[in-house]
């Protein structure tokens, strides 16, 4: 038997309205503010993410799916959602100005890195995410925060926390650099082994170490905020004066850093509670990247945005017990007594389907008591029971399951106008008795 590859899942029938239930709210959300959806290519050049996402990131120098296809070309699948849309955007000229500006695009689907495989952390798992291109707006930093808050708001979701972060201009961040490399060096022998190896090429990254053996030393760090131009300075202090005018709750905290190198002024990170997604916290993450679409070939326009795991999303409200509607009630259910009504419980059910009832009917002929077993977990509303005699008559008995009341109806009132059967017989019991009574 071959199994699916370590890291994967499948997505089962039974689980994925949840799964539907999610993207809907979300694309209703995205359509509300304007954001238009892109699909890229699931492979992309391997330079694209080596430019974009950087070297010294754990995605590129560890996670990366990357092969070289029968043309020799290096390929990767796609580890994150930025590089590609930024690619696109850049290769389409979507920056021109037959499209509306500031450029908004959103995004949902499957990425790819070679990981540790545990709860909230797959080698495939689904992202939905946003970018917008253009704005160097404060209001569009806070304008997709308020997007990803709302998001969690709709969907239920409790006690997730907000955490923003500037990480300043990239000479602001070069200068900081330093001070932390100056201020982490004496510690050295005394660092974890990963924040060994990145306290020269990815210092920051120092910051959002979970080993105990860092945390001693980043609570004392030097704050990257301390190192902020007055213009980084202004623009985030503008992002939290608004967010403060829409009530939407967050902390600053300057040991978030985000992995990816891209990223500069506005940062944020949507984190919960241990335990809640495994030894996960994050569930949504973003910020600023206004030099990336130059770094990569493009004009030079800023950048904004977030990418949100759905698998952790789903974990949260699992674990969060939020409800989620199940599947529309089944309009009618067609029982068969045996095999002689074949053709007219398919002529039926056709019928009912083409006048946009939700209908089934049943195709194994077993016993009556376990056809109304199927019909009652699919919560019928109608149904009616064919057999000889309703192969031979020009009549059906439909029952409505709730009220037990039966009514015989032609099948050519049926075949006329199946949806208004269904009406007098669902919805409103006066008219179904007039009906009955023939007035
Ligand atoms: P982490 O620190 O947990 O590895 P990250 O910083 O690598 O997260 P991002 O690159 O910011 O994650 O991706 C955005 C979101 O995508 C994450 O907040 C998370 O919800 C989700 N995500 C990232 N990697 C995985 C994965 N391997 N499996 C499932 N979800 C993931
Ligand atoms: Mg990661």
């Amino acid at each position: 038997m071959i199994q699916k590859m370590k890291g994967t899942v499948d997505i089962l029938p039974q689980e994925i309205h949840r799964w539907q239930y999610v993207e809907d709210v979300a694309r209703d959300l995205f359509d509300q503010y304007l954001y238009r959806e892109i699909r890229t290519p699931i492979f992309e050049a391997y330079d694209l993410f080596s430019r974009s996402v950087g070297n010294s990131s754990d995605i590129v120098s560890k996670e990366m799916y990357d092969f070289f296809d029968k043309g020799e070309r290096h390929i990767s699948l796609r580890p994150e959602g930025t590089a590609g849309v930024v690619r696109a955007y850049i290769e389409n000229k979507l920056f021109g100005p037959e499209h509306a500006q500031p450029f908004k695009v959103y995004y949902m689907g499957p990425y790819f890195r070679y990981e540790r495989p545990q709860a909230g952390r797959q080698r495939q798992f689904n992202q939905l995410g946003v970018e917008v291109f253009g704005s160097e707006n404060p209001a569009t930093d806070v304008e997709v925060i308020s997007l990803a808050w709302q998001l969690f708001q709709e969907l239920g979701l409790k006690e997730i926390s907000l955490q923003i972060n500037s990480l300043g201009k990239p000479a602001d961040r070069q200068v900081y650099r330093q001070a932390l490399i100056a201020y982490l060096e004496p510690h050295f022998n005394e660092l974890s082994e990963d924040s060994q190896k990145r306290l020269h090429d990815n210092p920051l990254r120092v910051l959002d170490s979970k080993d105990p053996k860092d945390k001693r030393f980043v609570k004392e760090a030097p704050s990257i905020l301390d190192y902020l131009s007055d213009e980084s300075k202004e623009h985030f202090d503008q992002v939290q004066l608004m967010l403060k005018r829409l009530n939407i709750p967050f902390e600053v905290n300057d040991k978030v850093v985000r992995g990816l190198d891209y990223y500069q002024d506005t940062i944020f990170e949507f984190v919960v509670d241990d335990n809640q997604i495994g030894a996960q916290s994050t569930v949504c993450g973003g910020g600023r990247y206004d030099g990336l679409v130059q770094q990569i070939g493009g004009p030079e326009k800023p950048g904004f945005g977030f990418g949100l795991g759905i698998e952790r999303l789903l974990l949260l409200m699992d674990q969060q017990a939020v409800s989620i509607p199940d599947y529309e009630p089944v309009d009618l259910y067609i029982l068969c007594r045996d095999a002689s009504v074949n053709q007219l419980a398919m002529e039926l059910v056709q019928n009912a389907r083409q006048a946009g009832l939700i209908a089934e009917r049943d195709y194994l002929f077993r016993s009556i008591k376990s056809q109304f077993k199927t019909a009652g977990k699919l919560k019928a509303k109608l149904t009616i029971m064919l057999g000889d005699q309703e192969v031979n008559s020009e009549q059906v008995i439909i029952k409505n399951q709730e009220t037990g009341i039966e009514t015989e109806i032609s099948k050519e009132d049926l075949y006329d106008d199946f949806y208004g059967v269904y009406r007098r017989l669902t919805t409103d019991t006066s008219v179904i008795d007039k009906y009955f009574r023939g007035e």
